[in-house]
Formats: structure tokens, C-alpha cells, sequence
């Protein structure tokens, strides 16, 4: 959750003049349909950055920054395009992600970092969005969008290599308790664009003393999350975050990206690859894992915001997760949710806002109520689907809270009652000492020593019911692998 809500990412630009002609593929050499002159595709780039800038902070670890430029402008002396001014950012967000802009602007976040193992692997996400600038991918879609629909939109731009929820409706609290999706998914490029970007980062990679496998290696890194995320998507009962149609097969078993990164090894330079492992663990020690502090924390069931100064408890065996416009808890069996959302300046008394909201009848029944010195109004009603829900509004700090509790039948939704008062009651203010005691998780590379298991590990670790498997996928080792003696691998504390 973000302090204050930000527009959608989704901005329509304004009318803009584009001259419609052919301009030559610095990959292919060969003529393409473009609307768009090199100059144009800047100026897009541009205009796009500055949105992402006002969504997504930068990852403040100036070394860190420094460390992820460094690899991308090795790569990119190396690309088709080495004369464009490229732009390598790490930002700020848990979500596992990479994405380029046209023109040479390129992002990942550090919640991919975090999954990653070596310097080569970097390189190769690196490579990857540099191949879709170099080819111009997003330049081609766009003009065909373009061609296609005079409103074009930003959103058309990027070029993710796993892109959720990028158009969330920040401040639509409710949402995934009416069932609503919400956020625009932005659709990625299709088969033949991944495929051309993953051979070209794979060339790059050669070229740059790295080797081509380990573009195999990310997108198995990536296919893995999905794997996970399944997993975990039906414990907590919603679906699966959807990645690019491209991971519809595992990539050990893709014989079409096996040629074309296996294709990279004529490129290899004499001097032979190196994978920068220990380097890398070294530039990430430290990283914050998960939720940053001015997002909020979640702990176990506990949810904690130091800048918004309060904290509420969901039932203990509850999921939590933190997302940037609400904060979801769902029940054990995945057959209740409740779900916390932000109003700026909120008008009247929380029984005003919640009638308002709810758009509530005379006859619904609303309890006024002061609940650890905040005021507080409670609401039993039905949604619009005839759905019973269970809603308190608090009143903290000019702001106003809503938590919202539903379940998926009236049967159900009578056994939880209880804990969605309880969660209610449980929303206070922190103490000064209190938000000065919130800490981000860290990512912290230790080594193993012999015997050592996932399981021993995940005993202690912050990560939750899921932590085993969250350790392996960190280590590059999901599902089954162990640690190995003597070598060094990363927890988080
Ligand atoms: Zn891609």
C-alpha cells in the first residue's frame, strides 16, 4: 500500500502528428512498416520514463544502481544500437520484473535481483529488454496499434518481460472483494518477439565474456515463479499471476530457444565466459527483500505501516499480502477475503463515507463506535451480487480506512463474522517507538555448512508458511534442491 494515490499507470497521450513510412531495422537490416522516426521513438521513450518515474521509486543503494548500469552499458556497447544513450534503473518494487522503454530505457526491479544468481544471469534479463530496444519491438507494435487505433497509449510502450498489474486503480479498494480484475494487463509481445529478444540478449551475452545458457537459466528462473505462484495461488484461492505466453513450456524442453541461444556460441570471445557469481552476491548482500518500509510491512498475519502510523492483525493462519493499492488477507481454505483500502479526505463521519460508499438503504444497520481512540463505523449488508459483507471505516490521521471482510457463501460467511470484527477492533495507532521499530526484510548471504537443509532454514525465517520453497527459489534451486556444502547462499533476515 503507497502513501497517496497516484493516477494509473495508463496515460493517454495527447494527439501526435507521425509521419507513416519505412525505416530500416538496425537488427534485420530489412525495411519494416514504422510510423515512428529514431527521433520520435526518443521523445516516447521519454515521455514514458517519466510515468514509470512517477509510479515506481528508484532502488535508493547508489552502489547497487551503479553495479546493474555498468553490466547494461557493457551490453549494450555490444547490441546493434551501441550509439543510443541507455538508461539501466533498479526500482524499488517486491514484484518480480524487468521491462524496457523504446529508446534505450531500461528497468528491473529488486524483487527480480533477489531471484537471481550470478552476474550473468543479470546480463541476460539485461540483455533480454535490450534486445526488444534494438530491435525496436515496442517501435513496431506501437506503429501497428497506431495504424490500427489513432488512441495510442503509453501502456503500449513497454516491453515487460513479466508486467502485473502495472495499470492498477490505486484508491478502488474493494475491487477484488466484488470480484472485479481491475488493472489493465499490459499484454506482452507475443512468441516471435520474445524469441528475437532472447536470441539477441543471448548474442549480447556472448559478446559481453558471458555465456549464452544462462539466458536459459532466467527464463527457468522465471518459469519456476510461475510453478510457485500456482502453487500458491490456490492455497490462497485466487488465480495464477499470468506471465507472457511465452513460459507455456519449460525452458529445458524448448527446443526453439535452445537453437537460438546455443546460436550465441560463435560469438563467444576467446578470452572464454565467466558468471560473476560471487560478485553479484556480494553487490546484493544487503538488498531489501519484500515489502520496502514506506509500503508497509507485513509480518506473519500483522501489517504494519510506519509512515501512516497504524497497524491491524488478521487471524493468524490468514494469508496477508501487501499490494500497492489494497491489502489482501484470505482465509486458509480460500473461501473468505478481507481487504484493506486508503480514502484521502474523507467527508463527514466514517457512517457518512460508509453509506456513501455502499450506497447504503435506511435499513441497513451501521455502528458508530470509538475503537482504541479511533472513530469507527461497522456495516452489515449485502453487495450488489447479494453477497453478505461485513465492512468497518476508520478514521486515522484525515484518512479513512476500509476494511472489508466477504465470503464466497451466507453458510461461510456466518463462521467468519467473528474474525472480521476482530480484525477491525485489531486497527490502531503505532507508537512512535513502535514505527521506529519497523524494519524491511534484507536479503543476506551466508555460507553453508555441511548438513545444512531448506527445511532447518525456513524454521527460522521470516518468510512465512512458504518459506522453503521462497529460500529455493532464491538460491536458483526450486523444488528440490539443497544447499551444498561450503558454498555461499542467500536467506533473508
Ligand atoms: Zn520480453
Amino acid at each position: 500500500m503507497r502513501t497517496s494515490s497516484t493516477p494509473g499507470f495508463i496515460v493517454a497521450l495527447s494527439t501526435i502528428l507521425l509521419f507513416a513510412g519505412c525505416a530500416i531495422n538496425p537488427v534485420t537490416g530489412s525495411r519494416n512498416f514504422t510510423l515512428m522516426s529514431e527521433a520520435d521513438e526518443m521523445n516516447k521513450g521519454r515521455q514514458a520514463a517519466a510515468e514509470i518515474q512517477k509510479k515506481y521509486d528508484n532502488y535508493d543503494l547508489p552502489a547497487l544502481q551503479n553495479y546493474v548500469n555498468t553490466v547494461g552499458q557493457k551490453l549494450a556497447k555490444k547490441s546493434h544500437r551501441p550509439q543510443l544513450e541507455y538508461h539501466f534503473t533498479v526500482v524499488d518494487s517486491p514484484q518480480v520484473n524487468a521491462f524496457a522503454l523504446p529508446g534505450g530505457y531500461i528497468y528491473v526491479t529488486r524483487g527480480i535481483l533477489a531471484y537471481l544468481n550470478s552476474e550473468a544471469e543479470l546480463a541476460a534479463v539485461l540483455g533480454h529488454e535490450i534486445g526488444h530496444v534494438t530491435a525496436r519491438h515496442s517501435v513496431r507494435q506501437y506503429s501497428a496499434a497506431t495504424a490500427a487505433n489513432a488512441a495510442a497509449t503509453v501502456g503500449g510502450l513497454v516491453a515487460g518481460i513479466f508486467m502485473p498489474q502495472l495499470g492498477g486503480q490505486l484508491a478502488q479498494g474493494f475491487q477484488s472483494l466484488l470480484g472485479f480484475t481491475g488493472s489493465a494487463l499490459l499484454s506482452g509481445y507475443g512468441r516471435s518477439h520474445e524469441l528475437e529478444a532472447d536470441r539477441l540478449g543471448a548474442e549480447y551475452l556472448a559478446r559481453s565474456g558471458y555465456d549464452p545458457q544462462a539466458m536459459i537459466k532466467v527464463i527457468g528462473v522465471l518459469k519456476n515463479q510461475e510453478l510457485f505462484d500456482i502453487e500458491v495461488a490456490k492455497q490462497e484461492g485466487r488465480e495464477p499471476r499470468r506471465y507472457h505466453g511465452i513460459f507455456a513450456t519449460h525452458p529445458d524442453n524448448d527446443t526453439r530457444l535452445q537453437e537460438v541461444v546455443s546460436e550465441a556460441n560463435q560469438y563467444i570471445e576467446p578470452a572464454g565466459t565467466d558468471d560473476r557469481r560471487a560478485e553479484f552476491l556480494r553487490q546484493t548482500d544487503g538488498m531489501v527483500f519484500g515489502d520496502a518500509v514506506n509500503q508497509g510491512v507485513v509480518r506473519g498475519s500483522t501489517f504494519r505501516h510506519k509512515e501512516m502510523g497504524f497497524m491491524l492483525s488478521f487471524p493468524p493462519d490468514w494469508r496477508v499480502r501487501n499490494k500497492p493499492d489494497e491489502v489482501v488477507a484470505t482465509s486458509p481454505d480460500g473461501d473468505a477475503l478481507m481487504a484493506l483500502s486508503l480514502f484521502d479526505t474523507p467527508r463527514g463521519s466514517p457512517a457518512d463515507f460508509a453509506r456513501e460508499r455502499f450506497r447504503l438503504e435506511s435499513s441497513d444497520q451501521i455502528l458508530s463506535m470509538t475503537n482504541n481512540g479511533l472513530p469507527v463505523a461497522v456495516v452489515t449488508s449485502t453487495t450488489q451480487n447479494g453477497e453478505p459483507f461485513k465492512a468497518g471505516v476508520i478514521y486515522h490521521d484525515s484518512k479513512a480506512y476500509l476494511l472489508a471482510g466477504k465470503s464466497d457463501s451466507p453458510a461461510a460467511f456466518d463462521r467468519y463474522r467473528a474474525v472480521i470484527s476482530n480484525a477491525i477492533e485489531s486497527f490502531r495507532a503505532l507508537t512512535d517507538a513502535e514505527r521506529e521499530s519497523i524494519k524491511p526484510l534484507e536479503i543476506r548471504t551466508i555460507t553453508a555448512r555441511k548438513g545444512l537443509s531448506y527445511t532447518e532454514l525456513a524454521r527460522n525465517s521470516p518468510l512465512g508458511v512458504n518459506a522453503e520453497n521462497y529460500l529455493r527459489l532464491l538460491n536458483g534451486q526450486y523444488p528440490e534442491g539443497e544447499p551444498v556444502p561450503g558454498q555461499k547462499i542467500k536467506i533473508v533476515k
